[in-house]
């Protein structure tokens, strides 16, 4: 059993084959984006026709109900549901900055980074002082 990946709005399956879906855009395109389900991989599937430019942000959203899913926690950031093969259930952020690898992984067990990027970010802003529980009504 691989990961789930979940929508935190719609709860929709991100990943209904093997690669996570989003849908993401800037003022100028708007395209499918498929993403590795495996943490810290970051091979990215994308229409040849989007232009990635290193640096700059992109607004992903959820290609079901089309809510935005910036994580609340780091604007830097995407924020997602994961269903591990165990069975629990994380936060998934990961950078939404194009070119920079940094994953946070928050759960019962604490938090976990991927990437060779996230150390500059402070993992204890992904779970934000009392609020272990915010996203527990999932
Ligand atoms: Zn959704």
């Amino acid at each position: 059993m691989n990961r789930s990946y979940f929508c935190p709005h719609c709860h929709g399956l991100l990943n209904p084959g093997t690669k996570v879906i989003f849908v993401i855009a800037n003022p100028l395109n708007r395209g499918l984006l498929l993403l590795s389900p495996e943490l810290g991989d970051y091979a990215v599937v994308l229409a040849e026709s989007f232009p990635i430019e290193a640096s700059s942000h992109y607004d992903f959203s959820c290609p079901i109900c089309h809510h935005d899913l910036t994580s609340p926690a780091n604007a830097n950031f995407v924020e997602i549901l994961c269903r591990q093969p165990d069975g629990t259930q994380v936060r998934v952020d990961f950078s939404r900055v194009a070119g920079e690898h940094a994953t946070f992984v928050c759960g019962p067990q604490g938090i976990r980074a991927f990437g060779e990027h996230a150390p500059r970010y402070e993992p204890v802003n992904f779970f934000g002082e009392g609020d272990l529980t915010r996203r527990s009504d999932g």
